[in-house]
């Protein structure tokens, strides 16, 4: 009886604390690619996701050691400093795969995302170079510009990549951190777990549903300079959908009261300028809305929603700042915020 009154209450207290619900959620941190990573898992009440947290620690930094710029020993930085065209260079599944999907953003957005950007950014002091933060001699600009071109690199299938041009070096960073929360989301998948969600910097995947049966529910951060990191601009109800931001709010130096943010143009080598302030897409997998966020904040409202609408399942917001600092929203066909 005495047995029986103790898991009564248990059940009882059970029940209070997670407010009726039958699932609960698990919170996973950490730090990746220069940023931080949040991973939230939903289980059964009595479940717990063990081992996940190592092994996602250990996939990313995987996928970390093969396309950080920033590491002299991973697989781009490796690659980048061959100065030998035609030779094939061997690389992991993880690059081959988000070349792959890199090939196809290029392709989409007429070459305004470009992987091969990187002599750029490293020249306006983006990048991992030592170079500080200010305007290029327009000659520097121009001495670069024959270097960048996605179609100096050649992708083989078998895993292989082969310059064709000496000069040409790939930046991968805003596509790759898609790829990450992508194979992070595969990853607790194949452990059995449906409801969760993955964030890396900003760029997320939500998959199922809350504990209280609600799709999960993502803040846009405001796009402004001086905004808060957590002031909400407005939320998206999410399931099973990515969802990747760029932006100019957060990475750029300004001269004389100009902006000039860390993404490039990479056809006049100069950062973008056109008043869109930040962009994000929704699509079916993470790689594929980050690397068309990034585009679109190249391509501009009028091109960069007229290739949303084209694409099937990828829908964008796409906010402007007019010349009087207010904010302006452009949705595709089939964006529906929550406020
Ligand atoms: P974040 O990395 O802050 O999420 P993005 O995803 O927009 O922001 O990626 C911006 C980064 O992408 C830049 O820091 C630079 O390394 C790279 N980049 C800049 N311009 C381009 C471009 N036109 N095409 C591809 N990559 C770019
Ligand atoms: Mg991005």
């Amino acid at each position: 009886m005495q047995k029986y009154v103790y898991l009564l209450t248990a059940c009882m207290m059970g029940i209070l604390l997670t407010g009726f619900q039958s699932k609960k959620e698990h919170l996973i941190a950490g730090q990746t690619m220069g940023t931080t990573y949040h991973v939230t898992v939903a289980t059964e009440y009595l479940q717990s996701p063990a081992g996940l947290e190592t092994r996602i620690a250990k996939r990313l930094n995987e996928i970390n050691r093969s396309m950080s710029t920033y590491r002299k020993d991973s697989e781009i930085s490796r690659f980048n400093a061959l100065e030998r065209t035609g030779a094939k260079f061997k690389i992991s599944d993880d690059f081959l795969r988000v070349m792959q999907v890199a090939a196809q953003v290029f392709k989409l957005t007429g070459g305004a995302w470009d992987g091969t950007v990187h002599p750029l950014v490293d020249l306006w002091g983006f990048g991992p170079s030592e170079n500080k933060r200010c305007i290029p001699a327009p000659e520097a600009i121009a001495a670069l510009l024959p270097d960048v071109g996605f179609d100096h690199i050649e992708i083989i299938d078998t895993g292989h990549l082969v310059k064709k041009r000496a000069g040409a070096k790939l930046d991968l960073s805003s596509i790759a951190k898609g790829y990450a929360v992508d194979q992070v989301a595969e990853l607790i998948r194949q452990s059995g777990v449906q409801d969760f969600l993955v964030e890396i910097g900003g760029e997320i995947y939500a998959s199922g549903y809350r504990p209280d049966g609600q799709p999960w529910r993502i803040g846009i951060n405001r796009p402004q300079k001086d905004a808060a990191y957590d002031q909400v601009y407005k939320v998206v109800a999410l399931h099973n959908r990515a969802f990747a931001t760029s932006g100019d709010y957060r990475n750029f130096f300004e001269v004389e009261g100009v902006r000039y943010s860390h993404v490039i143009d990479p056809r006049t080598g100069y950062p973008v300028s056109n008043g869109v302030v930040s962009v994000s897409i929704i699509a079916d997998n993470c790689t594929l809305a980050d690397g068309l966020a990034t585009a679109v904040m190249v391509m501009g409202r009028a091109k960069g929603l007229a290739l949303v609408d084209r694409l099937d399942q990828v829908e964008c917001l796409i906010v402007i700042e007019k010349p009087d600092g207010s904010l302006v929203d452009l949705y595709s066909k089939g964006f529906t915020p929550k406020n």
